[in-house]
């Protein structure tokens, strides 16, 4: 909302907003924590602590989409709409949600305190849910039996079959429940090691849904896309780097107040993070290529080896389920949210009647 002038309502210091909203070594830029809908988008385009959060997840998108969607024009793809490609399907829907939840929740936070916890619990849960998506994605073009390596598991190498076929998939789901958990829990306790506990969350599932690129990359060595192991460690490597802006606070932790606006370290994590994404999608499609190119590397019952093809409830399926339960978490959170924070939206208003919809009216 603009006020009655035309005006954007003033940007505010970090000593006047509640303790809720501030940023560590953010001193400058806050928006008002109850903007309505119609400011929370205008504000995209004015110069505030969470613009550039915004478009570093918002721009990739396109990007994403630009590279996503050249696999349907390879050379012996299927229709896009063709089991084979039900896993990628999923990868896509996981980071989508992903990209889009987490501008969303920096553009969307300051409608009020209540909608700031919101915001983040769908950030956590979308970031869980694609883990799973890649797990998907992995399972069905990465997996040791994917139609790259011989059936039975290569010889000389450990035999982790029971793991890869039945309890992979399963395993990245439970273990993506357990980060939506632990991240909404830091939000209402253990404030204090936030950052280090859900950097360390994530690095959980990230280690699950990456087994089948360790074990072929590190133990049976079975022969790989080409292109797999570089993408591969430059994923690990964006990662690592992310994790580091997170927990570290970089640059701004030096010079408070000096980045306020661009360049502190949550909009590096979120290009790192974007990074990380994409090569872990040029590795996705290198193997894709692999099975495409060859046909006896397609994927069972074509190719020789014993695992099941996708289907619409092993992948579709699968995620819709993770959603669901998701979804769950995050409304109890949210109803908990609400409880906490819902009375201290009318002790704001009165502290700033001008803020008051009714005081517009009169
Ligand atoms: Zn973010």
């Amino acid at each position: 909302m603009l006020l009655n002038c035309g005006q954007p309502l003033p940007l505010l210091a970090h000593t006047d907003v509640p303790p809720r909203v501030i940023e560590n070594f953010i001193l400058t830029g806050y928006r008002f924590p109850n903007y309505s809908l119609r400011e929370c988008l205008l504000s995209a385009f004015r110069p505030t602590n969470e613009t550039g959060n915004f478009w570093t997840h918002f721009l990739p998108v396109f990007v994403f989409l630009y590279y996503f969607v050249e696999v349907f024009g390879w050379e012996r793809a299927p229709d896009s709409g063709a089991p084979f490609f039900y896993p990628l399907w999923n990868y896509f829907i996981g980071v989508f949600c992903l990209l889009m939840a987490s501008s969303m929740a920096h553009l969307l936070n300051s409608m009020s305190l209540v909608v700031r916890e919101v915001c983040f619990f769908v950030d956590y849960g979308t970031i869980s849910a694609y883990t799973v998506g890649s797990s998907l994605a992995y399972y069905y073009y990465i997996h040791p039996r994917a139609g790259i390596v011989e059936p039975g598991g290569p010889r000389g190498s450990p035999d982790f079959s029971l793991f890869f076929d039945s309890l992979y998939i399963p395993s990245a789901c439970v273990v993506a429940i357990i980060c939506v958990l632990s991240c909404c829990n830091t939000r209402q306790r253990w404030r204090e090691h936030r950052y280090v506990i859900r950097t360390l969350v994530f690095l959980l599932p990230f280690l699950v849904s990456s087994s089948p690129v360790f074990y072929r990359l590190l133990l049976c060595r079975s022969p790989c896309a080409a292109g797999t192991p570089g993408y591969f460690y430059r994923h690990c490597l964006w990662l690592l780097v992310s994790a580091l802006f997170n927990i570290s606070k970089l640059p701004e932790r030096l010079a408070p107040g000096r980045f306020d606006i661009w360049g502190h370290s949550h909009q590096w994590f979120h290009c790192c993070t974007f990074l990380s994404i994409l090569d872990e999608l040029h590795m996705i499609k290198a193997e894709v290529r692999a099975i495409l190119l060859d046909p006896d590397l397609g994927l069972p019952p074509a190719g020789p080896a014993r695992l099941p093809g996708p289907t619409v409830a092993s992948t579709y399926g699968v995620m819709l389920f993770l959603q669901t339960t998701i979804v769950s978490i995050i409304a109890g959170f949210s109803w908990r949210a609400n409880r906490i924070y819902g009375p201290l939206r009318d002790q704001l208003e009165k502290q700033h009647p001008e803020r008051n919809p009714k005081a517009h009216l009169s």
